[in-house]
């Protein structure tokens, strides 16, 4: 029996044949799902995926877009979000 860590479904199996001819599983972690925009759900820019700790790894700037709602929202939602705004409150 394999330790208990390695019975969790969280990770993924790879059957390798080592050079001695015998197969063994390879554990490995599954790949994170990819970020969206919280609006429309299309797949955001910029935003690397990994692990946290592969992501722990990179700087600030790698991890994020620099503008306001920046790895929240897409480049077009956010467009359309400013000028609804504009709008609301030039009609006040
Ligand atoms: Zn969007």
């Amino acid at each position: 029996m394999v330790r208990g860590m390695y019975r969790s479904r969280s990770l993924k199996r790879k059957q390798v044949r080592i050079p001695s001819g015998t197969s063994v599983i390879h554990y490995k972690r599954k790949m994170t799902s990819k970020h969206k925009c919280a609006e429309c759900g299309t797949q955001l820019g910029g935003i690397p995926r990994g692990t946290p700790n592969q992501i722990g790894k990179t700087s600030k700037s790698e991890r994020t877009v620099s503008r306001p709602y920046g790895g929240y929202l897409c480049a077009s939602c956010l467009k359309k979000k400013i000028r609804n705004e504009v709008r609301a409150e030039m009609n006040q």
